[in-house]
């Protein structure tokens, strides 16, 4: 896929990534069961027992638009999803990517960069490739005299609450207007003239938002984090970028939780999820009965651009096959969508 290919026919696009086994798992000599033989097949060896105890694997195939192993970069990921909506912004449309999948499995990784130093580097994530290119296309002779300024946001969801990761974690109100579009009351967008700018932007929101990322029970485990690159003409918007990571999806799963908190939070993030999928859908425009859009011609304009991107993120290790599978199930009927 190149940035000047034809926009695709389909509108929803699922792949998959597999993360390499970390330190730890290779420590405790965990196996990895996933295996990915051709670039868009991913087999899961789930260990089983028969009747008489002895263990066997049995393989499931899964088929998505692209699957990643773990020797795949952040950048190739980024080349074969993302990129390529970078200009349906820049032609008008409307752009969604959901990083999915349990916690630990690379969603923040791959999404806003990856923690291999002390820090985390996002100059390395989905969000800075896609931020650097939107200045690549708006210097191209196409886009250049076009007008368009850019502005991004990055806001955190946790617990059915809203809060602003560039203006200092500001709790703000969501609501929804008379056309049943969702608006985030007070949203700082900030302006960005240059790829080193949005860089930064993402570096304050990362550190607004961590507390101890990689932890399970961290609260980032528990929240969706979304970034948007908007760009706009006079002030009006002409498209809009929105890249998600969104909260583990094991919470849903387990129900052998006993924590009440925690169960609630996996209710409140499988509803957020659920708000999510829908607005997708509906911006896809697959729910056409219901659609928020009054005005035919923006509907159509709409329809002809908007496209939504999925990555599940699968840990390899046998310990998390349950999950994986999980993860890899919802990936298989959403590309039915
Ligand atoms: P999540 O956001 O899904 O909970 P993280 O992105 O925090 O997971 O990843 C968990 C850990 O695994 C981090 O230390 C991260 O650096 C590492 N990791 C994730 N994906 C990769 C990858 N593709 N290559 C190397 N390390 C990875
Ligand atoms: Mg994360």
């Amino acid at each position: 896929i190149s940035m000047n290919d034809p926009i695709e026919e389909r509108r929803i696009c699922v792949c998959v990534r597999k993360r390499p086994l970390n330190k730890q798992e290779l420590h405790k000599k965990e196996c990895d069961v996933i295996t990915v033989p051709s670039k868009c097949v991913l087999l899961v060896h789930e260990p089983k027992l028969k009747v008489d105890l002895t263990k066997y694997l049995e393989t499931q195939a899964f088929r998505f638009d692209f699957s990643f192993d773990e020797t795949a970069s952040n950048e190739v990921v980024y080349r074969f999803t993302a990129r390529p909506l970078v200009q349906t912004i820049f032609e008008g449309g409307k752009a969604t990517c959901f990083a999915y999948g349990q916690t630990g499995s690379g969603k923040t990784h791959t999404m806003g960069g990856d923690f291999s130093g002390k820090t985390q580097n996002v100059s390395k994530g989905i969000y800075a490739f896609a931020s650097r290119d939107v200045f690549v296309l708006q210097s191209q002779p196409r886009y250049r005299n076009q007008d368009l300024e850019v502005y991004v946001t990055f806001f955190e969801i946790y617990n059915g609450k809203v809060f602003d990761l560039l203006n200092k974690k500001a709790k703000l109100r969501v609501l929804e207007d008379g056309k049943q579009q969702v608006q985030v009351v007070g949203l700082q967008e900030r302006q960005v003239s240059c790829a080193d700018d949005v860089i930064r932007m993402i570096e304050m929101g990362s550190a607004c938002r961590t507390s101890g990322q990689t932890f399970a029970n961290s609260s980032s485990s528990r929240s969706h984090a979304c970034f948007q690159i908007i760009l706009r003409r006079r002030g009006k918007l002409h498209g809009k970028f929105s890249l998600v990571d969104l909260a583990g999806n094991e919470r849903g799963a387990d129900t052998s939780s006993a924590d009440r908190q925690t169960r609630m939070e996996g209710a409140e993030i499988n509803k957020s999820l659920l708000a999510l999928k829908v607005e997708c859908i509906r911006d896809l425009g697959q729910n056409k009965s219901h659609t928020p859009f009054r005005n035919k011609q923006k509907l159509d304009a709409c329809l002809s651009s908007s496209l939504c991107f999925q990555i599940a993120m699968i840990s390899p290790g046998m310990s998390s096959c349950e999950y994986t599978l999980n993860t890899l199930r919802y990936a298989d009927r959403v590309k039915e969508l």
